[in-house]
């Protein structure tokens, strides 16, 4: 049996993914990628960890985004200097 990593959902389901292998897509929340948690049913909470390594991945991603928003702070403020010396 698998779920999706992020919503947990059981309607999951395996797409050919061409060079990259299987990737699985979510009906529920859209989920497409490689990683899917699988298990037998007997022990569902040893995939747990894999769940918390995909939130990870997650917030890695978002952390790695949020520098270009300073930076285009920091244009935004260098621009009103130069209109300010300008004038
Ligand atoms: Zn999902």
């Amino acid at each position: 049996m698998i779920r999706c990593p992020r919503c947990n959902s059981r309607h999951i389901y395996p797409v050919a993914g061409g060079y990259a292998g299987w990737t699985y897509r979510c009906k529920d929340c859209g989920y497409a990628g490689p990683l899917v948690i699988e298990f037998d049913s007997e022990h569902p909470q040893e995939n747990e960890p894999l769940q918390r390594k995909y939130r990870n991945e997650v917030n890695e991603m978002r952390r790695r985004r949020r520098p270009y928003l300073w930076v285009a702070l920091l244009i935004v403020a260098f621009l009103l200097a130069l209109i300010f010396f300008m004038l």
